[in-house]
This record gives structure tokens, C-alpha cells and sequence, in this order.
């Protein structure tokens, strides 16, 4: 079937001639390989793998577009799972990515530095959100490898930060229901959504989960006393859904924080880097967190790397002799690649040479209404949540509005189904979603919107399409 053509020009004009493809022999071969080696991550194998189909092996990309080994092109709908920002093969970043190349790939950061994680550090700083005081700069950067790392870096810093200055009594985190803060055994303690974390709840961190705001500010004198640090995705939370918080919820949070002397360390692995229309989302509550985590979206999407940012506060609390054991104890073997860091530094620069930021809220708008002409279309499109380039769409009964039972897989059907009309992108159960990378243009954000109710519309049945 063909891909419906109107998601598929592609404005960046960094195209190359043509996308190299694999011969269908070698696809076959491949398809093998895959299905007998392969474990693919938040996958149910045997349905992978008894699959009639091959699995969907992607070649190249270009901008916004994906293109799989047969050839066929794809709007890459969630910016192939929350990472990327300036599209495929943008030629600033392969260009910085072959210039450190040809100096070194790697070296360890136990002991050494390098240039691009040097001035990475310097850079991050500089970009980091600001505020007036009392609130302290984010001064110091901690590199690891993925957002879990990020955050679980932050929380160690919290934690041996309370025991090198003596408040001892401050063990407890506070995160939120719906919370994802990665899957490494701490912050999986962290997370509130059961099928991802109930097992590993008791083996983490000591943590309150709470539902909102409200019961952050109930909490009794005792129990915010012992508050080492509230560890939250501001503005919305990705693997819930994309679930929207009520406006002024960061603000509150924060207040509430200082207010008890507790840390603030947010979770910007998704909304980082422009996702919501500004560079980081805590901006549009004028928040400074104690502790910024950064991720995906850091290096443009290229390569894994991650960032932890504090203040000088509590970096100056691991400072001490040798022998005072204040160091902190942490760190993975590839902190600050140097490859990866050349990736980010070339993204970050890319934000300022296209004025990328400045290019949103035309791009957000025509997304705001496509997405709202069709649930006004399509009788299965149920809540719709949207902030900046990310949006959520609930799939309902078409007639009562009915949630839909979650074990049918609708959800996943119908975004199978996207990939006739040109679309990838992967749901949260039966919550579609769709996060463009920054790059698309109007008409591909709008195309992608079109591909999804239309897929919705086949798989559902009796719908605005073709009635
Ligand atoms: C993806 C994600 C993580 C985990 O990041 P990984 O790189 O997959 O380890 C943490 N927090 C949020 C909000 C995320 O979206």
C-alpha cells in the first residue's frame, strides 16, 4: 500500500539522492536473525516472534522521515521514542559527529578529561533555566549514560548529600502516581505505574507516592521533615499517558520545597530540549530545580548520553581530603563521551544557527488544531492532551465514549495500521501518541494527525472516513 504522500515531502532539504535499501534476500536473513536473537525492549517476544510478518528493519533517515529496508518511507511520529529533535542525518550534527571522530571516540572520564565534555558542561550550564534569587544556579554537570542513570544520579547525590552534612533524617522521596523515571532498580522504587514498577517497589529508595499537589502540601510536620527530595516530570508525564499536571502544580511544588528544605529534582528526560515549545519545560513556571535531568532528546537523539545538573551547594558538600571519604562515589564507563558530547554541543548549536526555538508556536498551533479537527472527526478519538509538540489522544467506544478494554490491544493496532498511511509512532496502551520531531514541518505534523484517525477509523470500524 502506499504511503499517503502528503506527510512525506521533506522541508529540511538535507535529503541525500536516495536512501540506501537492503535486498530482499538480505532482509529475509535479517528477519531470521532477528527473531531468534533479538530481545526487544517493553516487547511481548512471542508475538514478535510467531509474527507472519518480518519485523520492520529501518535503513536511513532523512529529517523527519524514516526509511525501512523495502524503501518505504515513514513519518517518524514520536521521534523514534521521545529522542529525536532536529531530524535524521541533519548535516551539522553528522558533520561534528565525523570531525571528533577522526580525533578519538572514547576515553574515560575517571581520572581525565576531554574537550567536547568539557565544553558540554560549560554549555549546559549556560542554557540551564535561571531565576532570580534565593534560587541557586545550576552550576555543576554530572554525565552518565540514559534518563534512568540521570535520575538515579540525582538521587544518589541527594543521598549521600544528606549524609555528608549530617541530616541523616532525610531519607524519603517523594514522586508521583503515573510517575516513569527509568528502570534501574532506584528509580524504578520511584515509579508509579504498577506493571512497570510494583515488583521492585520494595528494593529502591524510601518513597511517599502521592496523586497531586495537595497532598504534597498535607503532608504532616514529621513526615515533610524527612523529605530528602520530590523527584517529578514537570509540566506532563510521558508513560502515563502524556497526562497534562494543572498549571501552577511546579510552582507549588517548589514553594512547597523550600519552604521544608527539601530538593526539587526534575525529571526533563522527555520534555527536555524545546518538546513543549521552550528549551526546558520548567521554564514556563519560572522553576529552577535543585537537581535538572537531562536525556534523550540531549544529543539530538544521536547517541545515548545524560546529564545531571546541581548547584554548587551540593557539590561543595563532596568537597574534603582523601581520607574524609566525601567523594562522591558514583559514575558509569562511559561518562562524557567524547563522540556524544560533540552530538550534543552540535544539537545545542543547531537550536541557535535555525532559531529552532522561535519556529515552534507556528508548528504547535497547526498541530493544536489538527489535532482537534480530528477528535471532532473521529467518534473514537476520546481526551485529547497536548503541550507543545507532545500530545496524547485517549481511543474510546465510538458510541458510548467508553474506555476501551486495554487487552484488546487497540492501541497498538491502530498505530500498526498508521504504517499504511506512512506513520510510526507507538502507543501507551490505548493512548495514541504523537511527538514530531522539531524539524517537521506544518504539513507532516498535519499528515501524521490525518494518518492516525484514518488508521483509527480502519481498525475501529464505522467511522468519518469514507462515510
Ligand atoms: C524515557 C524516560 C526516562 C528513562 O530514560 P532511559 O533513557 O530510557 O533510561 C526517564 N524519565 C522520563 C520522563 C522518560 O521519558
Amino acid at each position: 500500500m502506499p504511503a499517503s504522500a502528503d506527510i512525506l515531502p521533506d522541508p529540511t532539504g538535507f535529503a541525500g539522492a536516495s536512501n540506501p535499501v537492503g535486498s530482499p534476500e538480505s532482509l529475509a536473513g535479517l528477519a531470521r536473525l532477528d527473531k531468534s536473537h533479538f530481545w526487544h525492549p517493553f516487547t511481548q517476544m512471542r508475538d514478535w516472534c510467531e509474527s507472519p510478518d518480518d519485523p520492520l528493519v529501518l535503513v536511513s533517515g532523512r529529517g523527519a522521515i524514516l526509511t525501512d529496508a523495502q524503501g518505504r518511507d515513514y513519518f517518524d511520529g514520536n521521534s523514534s521514542i521521545w529522542t529525536n529533535i532536529h531530524g535524521h542525518r541533519h548535516p551539522t550534527i553528522d558533520a561534528a559527529l565525523r570531525e571528533q571522530l577522526g580525533r578519538l571516540a572514547h576515553c574515560s572520564a575517571l581520572g581525565y578529561s576531554n574537550e567536547p565534555a568539557i565544553r558540554l558542561a560549560a554549555r549546559l550550564v549556560e542554557v540551564a533555566p535561571k531565576a532570580p534569587p534565593p534560587a541557586e544556579p545550576l552550576a555543576r554537570v554530572f554525565f552518565t549514560d540514559d534518563g534512568s542513570t540521570a535520575i538515579e544520579c540525582a538521587c544518589r547525590m541527594a543521598a549521600q548529600y544528606r549524609e555528608r552534612v549530617g541530616e541523616t533524617g532525610r531519607r524519603r522521596f517523594v514522586s508521583f502516581d503515573g510517575a516513569y523515571h527509568g528502570d534501574t532498580l532506584g528509580v524504578a522504587s520511584l515509579g508509579g505505574i504498577p506493571a512497570f514498577h510494583g515488583l521492585f517497589a520494595a528494593s529502591g529508595y524510601e518513597v511517599t507516592r502521592l496523586a497531586a499537589v495537595e497532598q504534597l502540601e498535607a503532608l504532616d510536620a514529621e513526615t515533610a521533615s524527612s523529605v530528602n527530595a520530590v523527584v517529578l516530570e514537570p509540566l506532563v508525564q510521558g508513560a502515563a499517558g502524556m497526562r497534562i499536571w494543572p498549571p501552577g502544580m511546579l510552582r507549588r511544588v517548589r514553594d512547597w520545597c523550600d519552604h521544608h528544605g527539601a530538593f526539587l529534582a526534575l525529571d526533563e528526560v522527555m520534555t527536555g530540549f524545546g518538546r513543549t515549545g521552550r528549551i526546558f519545560a520548567c521554564e514556563h513556571e519560572g522553576v529552577v530545580p535543585d537537581f535538572l535531568c537531562l536525556a534523550k532528546g540531549l544529543t539530538g537523539g544521536y547517541l545515548p548520553l545524560a546529564a545531571t545538573l546541581t548547584t554548587e551547594r551540593v557539590f561543595s558538600a563532596f568537597l574534603g581530603g582523601y581520607e574524609e571519604m566525601r567523594t562522591f562515589f558514583y559514575g558509569h564507563s562511559y561518562c562524557g563521551n567524547p563522540l556524544a558530547c560533540a552530538a550534543a554541543l552540535a544539537s545545542l548549536r543547531v537550536f541557535e544557527e535555525e532559531r529552532v526555538l522561535d519556529s515552534l508556536p507556528a508548528k504547535i498551533g497547526a498541530f493544536s488544531i489538527a489535532l482537534e479537527e480530528a477528535r471532532d472527526r473521529c467518534p473514537h478519538f476520546g481526551e485529547l492532551r497536548q503541550i507543545g509538540l507532545v500530545a496524547g489522544i485517549d481511543l474510546v467506544e465510538g458510541r458510548t465514549g467508553a474506555p476501551l478494554d486495554w487487552r484488546e490491544a487497540t492501541g497498538a493496532k491502530v498505530c500498526l495500521r498508521a504504517r499504511e498511511h506512512g506513520l510510526l509512532t507507538r502507543p501507551i496502551r490505548d493512548t495514541l501518541v504523537l511527538m514530531p520531531p522539531l524539524c517537521s514541518s506544518e504539513e507532516q505534523i498535519q499528515g501524521a494527525v490525518r494518518a492516525l484517525e484514518r488508521a483509527a477509523s480502519e481498525v475501529l470500524g464505522a467511522g468519518a472516513w469514507g462515510t
